[in-house]
């Protein structure tokens, strides 16, 4: 099968008609048609680029306590130990001993360790992309601090080099880059959709303003699934009076190249939104409720842009604690207690884990925190590329049986998150496990309360 046959209307709408796909351990993709000496040349110059002393240092130091297994969920959930988040990295640190290490002269020359093939790099498909949604529990939870999901990331470069990836994360990847939005949200199709929102609720939603504050930017996944969250953030910045506007030339803040592995797609994606905020003299960028874009943005748009970025990056929960805060935004009490989901990336590896709480204190609900919740929450199963990855369902719904004993065991009427990836991966588990709980938005929360 080609990229191209892949599902490429709906690559992320989970209800969408499955692809008839092969099972995992039969089905290894392959982009391009490279011979399989040249995919390893490319991927192993790759890692061990990548892999540079510091890597070498973080793989060096492991002392196989094992403690990292019991932080994966893939772990957890199914005791294989081929889950084990350090052992996702093998390949990548059998070349780097190989190739660069210090004693590469010795594990060449008695071939102690061996060339990786091929072979071992299309079974390994499997546990860097399907079996990690690059969460950072085991990052979080390693005793000599060893970022696992960092080199996870990193070795997704060799991979999509050597053209390994699976193919609809390849699709919506390559669909991201070549028209601007991984589900097909075109600039044309963004600005419809906002001039029927507009009318339909009425409400101002400023677009292309040559000069504002802010810049606002979205998630596909909301503008194609969840469009409530544009209106809902046109509330909060009316509201709030500020001169705002979302920019044509830079709103998509997903970002398949990050997941993927392509750190040029990667950089082309943040590149056209800090362009389009750099324009209009935005003071500040707001992201939506999406977990990577927090990431690619707030903790990588630097790096992409070559300095520091001229303007303040918030994720929208940040925004909203912010002002919520200091009594600029004022909501009304929702009397109903709720449980909240911390996404990942916003959370354990964002940083931003008290926002979403300092929100729902402003909404005055009686918060009902998960068994563990913040830091150390147990992810959704979809983020990382995860829940593009039809033939990777089975093991993310197996996961996913995480999530739903944790929000089960509060007895919290609501749910709520500010992740529309992990909102939709809760939507595909509720639809798949006919569960009785909805994934809601804080975002939306606050608008549907905002005391104007
Ligand atoms: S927790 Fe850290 S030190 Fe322990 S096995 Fe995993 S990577 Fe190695
Ligand atoms: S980042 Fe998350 S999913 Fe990936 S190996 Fe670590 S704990 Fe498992």
């Amino acid at each position: 099968m080609s990229p191209a046959d892949v599902n490429k209307e709906h690559p992320l709408d989970t209800k969408a008609p499955r692809l008839s796909v092969k099972k995992p351990e039969t089905r290894y993709d392959k982009q391009g048609d490279m011979p399989d000496s040249e995919r390893i040349e490319i991927a192993m110059r790759s890692f061990v680029r990548d892999f540079g002393a510091h890597a070498a240092t973080y793989m060096e130091s492991c002392i196989h306590c094992g403690m990292c297994a019991e932080a994966c969920h893939y772990y957890v959930q199914t005791g294989d130990p081929k889950y084990t988040p350090i052992w996702k990295l093998e390949p990548f640190k059998q070349a780097y001993k190989r190739e660069m290490g210090p004693f590469s002269f010795f594990y060449r020359t008695f071939n102690l360790k061996p060339k990786v093939t091929v072979q071992e790099l299309e079974k390994w498909q499997e546990l860097i992309y399907d079996s990690c949604t690059v969460c950072g529990r085991c990052t979080l939870i390693c005793p000599m601090g060893i970022d696992i999901a960092t080199l996870v990331s990193q070795a997704r470069h060799g991979m999509f080099q050597a053209g390994l990836v699976p193919h609809e994360l390849w699709a919506v990847a390559e669909r991201a880059e070549r028209e601007g939005s991984p589900l097909g949200a075109t600039p044309k199709v963004f600005k419809d959709r906002i001039e029927w929102l507009a009318d339909d609720h009425e409400i101002e939603i400023p677009v292309d303003r040559e000069q504002a504050d802010v810049l606002v930017s979205m998630s596909s996944i909301e503008i194609m699934k969840y469009p409530d969250a544009i209106v809902a953030t046109a509330r909060v910045l009316n509201a709030l009076g500020e001169k705002w506007t979302i920019r044509l030339d830079g709103y998509e803040a997903t970002n398949f190249g990050l997941l993927s592995g392509n750190a040029q797609w990667q950089k082309d994606m943040s590149m056209k939104i800090i362009n389009a905020a750099v324009k209009c003299g935005a003071r500040l960028l707001i992201l939506p409720e999406c977990g990577h874009a927090y990431g690619a943005l707030r903790w990588s748009g630097a790096n992409m842009y070559g300095k520091p970025l001229p303007f303040k990056v918030l994720h929208i929960s940040e925004f909203l604690a912010e002002n919520l805060n200091s009594g600029k935004l004022k909501v009304k009490p929702v009397g109903k207690s709720v449980t909240y989901h911390d996404p990942c990336q916003i959370s354990r590896r964002g940083g931003a884990t008290r926002a979403g709480r300092d929100v729902l204190k402003a909404l005055g609900v009686e918060l009902r925190e998960m068994n563990p919740h913040g830091d150390l929450n147990w992810c959704c199963g979809g983020g990382g590329g995860v829940v593009t990855i039809h033939r990777a369902d089975d093991l993310r719904y197996k996961v996913f049986e995480i999530k739903m004993k944790q929000v089960n065991d509060t007895g919290a009427e609501t749910l709520v998150m500010s992740c529309s990836n992990c909102r939709q991966t809760f939507d595909d588990g509720q639809a798949h496990f006919k569960w009785d709980k909805t994934a809601n938005s804080l975002l939306e929360m606050v608008a549907d309360n905002l005391v104007e």
